[in-house]
């Protein structure tokens, strides 16, 4: 296992829309593993794969205090959603940056698994919140997106400047 660099704004990759995964092989459970450890280790609770430079839709997450709650989000498709609610939210892309969004409270998505069988999951707040979040990343969508223009270009100037900084 390894833990991969994630890709912070204004990285382009995060604005790529993932390809749908077709092949359920040793590779992608390497690479799911690997997401896991990053995820865990940022720490975080959702990390996609574009987050980490792979164009799939795929996404782990593991909203749980515990870490015992792992889920592998592959290929989703939101099937419905209600209740439209303001919610705290962050991004491991987008570091001690949370702003407030809305997402909906209840949330229906059919995905398939690391072994590509096909599942339904119902949620709502913070797994339904999760959710959405990480469906977003798999179509090149952030959090910012949600918020006013001024807010957007305020962060993305304080990410460039970070960078900046880093090199
Ligand atoms: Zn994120």
């Amino acid at each position: 296992m390894a833990l991969l660099p994630i890709l912070q704004l204004p990285d382009p990759r995060l604005r790529e829309r993932g390809a749908r995964v077709e092949t359920f092989d040793e590779k992608l459970h390497a690479l799911i593993a690997d997401m896991f450890e990053t995820m865990y280790a940022a720490p975080g609770i959702g990390l996609a794969a574009t987050q980490v430079g792979v164009s799939l839709q795929l996404a782990v997450m593991d909203c749980s205090e515990a870490h015992n709650e792992q889920r592998v989000l592959i290929n989703p498709e939101v099937l419905a959603e209600d209740d439209l609610e303001e919610m705290e939210e962050g991004c491991l892309s987008i570091p001690d940056v949370q702003e407030k969004v809305r997402r909906y409270n209840h949330i229906t998505v059919r995905a398939q698994d690391a072994a590509g069988q096909s599942y339904e999951i119902k949620a709502e707040g913070l797994l339904a919140q999760c959710l959405q979040h990480e469906i977003d990343h798999l179509n090149g969508k952030l959090f910012v997106d949600y918020l006013s223009r001024l807010k957007r270009d305020r962060i993305k100037k304080k990410m460039v400047k970070l960078h900046k900084r880093e090199q």
